[in-house]
């Protein structure tokens, strides 16, 4: 099944719009513009689906493919090369370790790697919000009249795109660190597999049926090569927002991260890490996560997108958005927790301060959504495992640093058995985001004294996590994981510009959405 833009359909209705010769001569002109060489500086590649074909330019070349459905994944095939093609290079180890990372800092395309390339556009524009063109910035921009931050994500170069993924404890083999990468999508798979689900029939990433699946719809796949076959009773995911995999490996190494340390010497770390999906921004990621679907089939599909249907703006990543974000999770994908409650019926699954909680049996987001009372933090001076240094100048560390506090209060609540006046039974899956690391790493940049204060901090945080578990007796039958929604390279403050002027100047009608998102005559 096709839409009217000749996109393969997964999940979702069609788009009703007629695709005439003028607006892919707009299309046409808006690419044009945005490849211009002023703009080279900035844009390191446009992409989008042109018929039944997919196209990734940049002003030294092009690259058209197809995706074909082979088993449950796509089969790739070049069909035309125009000059350079921009993804050439597609390796995961790319600029790993942190030596690799530091030495090129602003890898120029040729210099860079984009894992996954191929399937990152494929996924994307099956959502029928597709926009017509996805603006992929350079590792160097920063975006000056968005903050300004040190730095940046977004974009499915290595560095943005990778997230750690460690994994430990009951249930999963002590392989140390592994010269491999995954996929974001493949950890919500991975979870129920290791807890002993049953796998039955679901939907893959291509659309077809597949019967080894563990969620409704499954894009990802588990990741056999570090479990052991035996199955914990309960498994704990921390997610630590934004933090660069190079850097927390390196933090590790020096005896910075303790507590996290102390889970990777008990399990299998991915040393190219977990690839996050296009977009590389938070919740699109946090829902892929916790859905093991890509965003083009989840439904989350950016920060904020356009659906030209309703000729709506909408918005997912913001305060005001973020507990009533889960209306635009597709019906036909499962989450992670109502997947766990599916196959182990009666069990309990939590999730700490995240706005991807449809199904949750517990979320401060569903406290805010019934008007409940809402965990507080202690004033900042007497706030445990705060690098005051930090908490005292800046106002996005303070602020984090308090909604993470909370975080640690619910979940070492909940594993205590006794909270909010209610008696808890030990949760079989529970889910803390950890956000200081996205505010400190966008803040100083990844190498920067304030996002290793935050990732020190979050370990400690974790560390108390830790120890509930320990303190309900239930270690050895628990299993841990640590990622993040995608990585942050370090921009450079003299790298500055707007692909808005650019567009502007074309003539062409069009919004940009997410600022990468480019919908034309909208
Ligand atoms: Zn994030």
């Amino acid at each position: 099944m096709t839409d009217d833009y000749g996109r393969r359909m997964a999940i979702m209705d069609p788009v009703d719009r007629p695709i005439s010769d003028e607006h892919r001569a707009d299309v046409d002109r808006a690419r044009v513009a945005l490849l211009d060489p002023s703009m080279a500086h900035i844009v390191d590649m446009v992409l989008e689906a042109d018929g039944t074909e997919y196209l990734a330019s940049s002003a030294e070349g092009s690259v058209r493919f197809t995706a074909g459905a082979a088993g449950s994944g796509w089969d790739i095939s070049v069909v035309a090369v125009e000059g350079e093609n921009p993804v050439a290079h597609q390796a995961a180890g790319h600029l790993a370790p942190l030596d690799a990372e530091r030495a090129d800092p602003a890898p120029t395309r040729d210099q860079n790697s984009y894992p996954m390339a191929y399937e990152q556009v494929v996924q994307l524009f099956d959502s029928p919000a597709a926009p017509d063109l996805v603006a992929i910035h350079t590792g160097a921009h920063n975006w000056e009249d968005q903050g300004g931050h040190r730095g940046e994500h977004g974009s499915i170069g290595v560095v943005q795109a990778r997230a750690p993924f460690v994994i430990a404890g009951a249930g999963v083999r002590q392989e140390g660190m592994v010269a491999s990468a995954c996929s974001v999508v493949d950890i919500a798979p991975t979870v129920l597999a290791l807890l002993g689900a049953e796998p039955t029939t679901g939907v893959a990433r291509n659309g077809s049926r597949r019967d080894d699946a563990y969620l409704a719809r499954q894009d990802g796949d588990v990741l056999d090569e570090v479990l052991d076959g035996s199955a914990p009773e309960h498994v704990v995911g921390f997610l630590i927002d934004g933090t660069n995999a190079n850097v927390l490996h390196d933090m590790v190494a020096r005896g910075e991260a303790p507590n996290i340390a102390r889970l990777m010497e008990m399990g299998s770390t991915f040393g190219h890490g977990a690839i996050s999906a296009l977009p590389t921004v938070t919740l699109a990621n946090h829902t892929s996560i916790l859905t093991g679907c890509f965003p083009g089939h989840h439904g989350i599909l950016h920060n904020a997108w356009y659906d030209r249907r309703r000729g709506e703006q909408i918005i997912t990543n913001s305060p005001a958005h973020w507990m009533t974000s889960m209306q635009h999770l597709s019906p036909e994908v499962e989450s992670l927790y109502s997947a766990v409650k599916r196959h182990f019926p009666g069990s309990l699954a939590v999730s700490i301060n995240e706005p991807c909680d449809a199904g949750a049996d517990y979320s401060i987001f569903e406290l805010f959504r019934t008007g409940a009372e809402i965990p507080t933090a202690p004033p900042t001076a007497e706030l445990p495992d705060a690098t005051e240094r930090f908490v005292r100048p800046s106002k996005d560390y303070k602020t984090a640093s308090k909604i993470d506090h909370t975080s640690v209060d619910q979940a070492c609540g909940i594993w205590s058995g006794h909270y909010r006046g209610t008696e808890w039974p030990v949760p079989k899956f529970t889910w803390v985001n950890f956000t200081l690391t996205d505010a400190a790493f966008h803040e100083g940049g990844p190498y920067s004294d304030i996002a290793a204060a935050s990732v020190h901090d979050t370990d400690a945080r974790i560390g108390r996590v830790l120890e509930a578990v320990e303190a309900s007796g239930a270690w050895d039958r628990t299993a841990f994981f640590v990622t993040a929604d995608h990585g942050m390279q370090e921009s450079d403050p003299s790298c500055t510009g707007n692909w808005a002027d650019a567009l502007d100047e074309s003539g062409v009608d069009y919004r940009d959405e997410g600022y990468s998102f480019i919908y034309v005559n909208p």
